[in-house]
């Protein structure tokens, strides 16, 4: 069977991180997310660790080299790991930029795993990943996160204890705004590279989780 390779993409939002983990359930790919690897990293508590905990916390970006020191180390796991058990590999959270994406290829290359690869373009516009994201709301007794898509948007109470649901704001609008724009200047080079490849699969991100997941479905089929 082919090998599955694909990378997320997606304004803030847009619920890449919701899909690539049902895409990584149903067809038992291994995850590779940016995040959780920098999380890890801040643990080894030396120079790199500490630095990338304050970087992450002021949201701005930690440079691609260290990105790439983390991927290469988890692909090179992997490749050492049951490769007659590996279906595929998703990445969540990367490439932010166009030369990290010519980096990533280069290193998909080296480990002979560039055959299928395809972004999974989860596509929300501007103005619907702004209300999405200085919007959604959470319950004041279990925490449970409200997000700000469909029916969840006219929710009155939690929907599993009864309790008050307060709007949820991790960023200010400015910081939000940041992240839009860095997507606009750095993300969108890389879709556009993607769809002269002819490998961008382009989903309708707004609409119902469980439909974006039934249309990436039948597209990567
Ligand atoms: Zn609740």
């Amino acid at each position: 069977m082919e090998l599955k390779v694909y990378t997320l993409l997606g304004r803030a939002g847009c619920g890449k991180g919701t899909q690539a983990k049902l895409l990584t359930e149903k067809f038992g790919l291994i995850y590779i997310g940016s995040g959780d690897l920098l999380r890890k990293r801040v643990k080894q508590n030396d120079f790199t660790g500490q630095k990338t905990g304050q970087t992450m916390k002021t949201g701005a970006l930690v440079p691609t080299s260290l990105i790439f020191m983390l991927w290469i180390d988890r692909l090179e796991k992997i490749k050492q790991g049951d490769l007659a058990e590996l279906k595929g590999i998703i990445f969540d959270g990367s490439p932010r930029k166009l030369i990290e994406e010519e980096l990533l290829e280069e290193a998909l290359g080296w480990y002979e795993w560039d055959r299928n690869y395809k972004a999974i373009l989860i596509d929300i516009s501007r103005q619907e990943a702004f209300d999405r994201l200085t919007k959604r709301r959470q319950c004041a007794q279990c925490g449970q996160l409200i997000p700000y898509i469909g029916a969840y948007k006219t929710l009155e109470k939690c929907d599993k204890c009864g309790g008050e649901l307060l709007v949820r704001q991790d960023d200010t609008p400015e910081a939000i705004n940041l992240r839009l724009d860095l997507f606009e200047k750095e993300v969108a080079p890389v879709i556009e590279h993607f769809a002269k490849k002819g490998t961008l699969v382009k989903i309708n991100g707004e609409q119902p989780i469980e439909d974006v997941q039934r249309e990436i479905l039948s597209k990567i089929a």
